[in-house]
């Protein structure tokens, strides 16, 4: 991470307290640096402390598999972790594709083959079918020295952003379905998360919600 790296180097992280940011996704890494304001806590990720490897994400909760990245890190590092796991859920999917979001179309899923396998799935529908949220749930851990009753401690909180799914890719910005996910507030056919900046984004999406409600938890820490 350019920002806690450049940190690092320039030493004015000293006394700091250091709280690591378990993902691999750049996507996300960077949407959680931009939403988390803390007053005193330094945000790492798993590279810049040399972390390798990946946790099996086989939970079949948001929750579950937020727990097990958290605690992964939590225990890689020896330091409080915080993971996100997130995805979307389509009401004519009955909430799917839920926990199984990155990988929708397959195991080398790319968001373009996500996108596409999931316009074919709703072709024809009109907009008032086409219902859709997004969630994130971002889980803090705390190693043991830092829970009151001992054993790694774990926060939740969650956040999710209404809106629905259009009928074909728009705009760039953004990273996985945000070119086909039209917020609620958008009227059908209005711009999608990929045409909107990054402060309109962080406005309304289901990470900063998660966020903001962490926040509150991490400024009562300390951090
Ligand atoms: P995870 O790494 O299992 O949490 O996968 C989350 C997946 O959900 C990502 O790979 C994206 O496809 C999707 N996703 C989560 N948050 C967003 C977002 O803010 N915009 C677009 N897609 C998202």
């Amino acid at each position: 991470m350019a920002g806690a790296a450049a940190a690092s180097a320039a030493g004015i992280m000293a006394g700091r307290p250091r709280l690591v940011v378990a993902t691999r996704s750049l996507h996300k890494l960077r949407e959680l640096v931009e939403l988390f304001h803390l007053e005193h806590g330094v945000l790492l990720s798993l590279d810049d402390l040399g972390i390798a490897g990946e946790p099996v994400e086989d939970g079949a909760t948001f929750e579950a598999n937020a727990r097990i990245k958290a605690r992964f890190a939590a225990e890689a590092t020896g330091l409080p972790s915080l993971a996100d796991d997130s995805g979307i859920e389509v009401d004519a999917l009955g909430g799917g594709p839920g926990v199984h979001t990155r990988r929708y179309a397959g195991p080398d899923a790319t968001d373009a083959s996500n996108n596409a396998k999931l316009l074919a799935a709703l072709s024809g529908l009109p907009p008032e079918r086409r219902g859709a949220r997004y969630v994130c749930v971002l889980a803090l851990a705390l190693p043991e020295a830092r829970a009151p009753r001992g054993g790694a401690r774990l926060i939740l909180r969650r956040g999710t952003s209404r809106g629905r799914i259009g009928t074909a890719p728009r705009g760039d910005a953004g990273f996985g379905y945000d070119p086909i996910f039209e917020p609620a507030v958008e009227p059908p056919g209005g711009r999608t998360l990929g045409q909107y900046a990054t402060s309109e984004k962080h406005a309304i999406s289901h990470r900063a919600r998660a966020a903001r409600r962490m926040t509150a938890v991490l400024r009562d820490l300390g951090f």
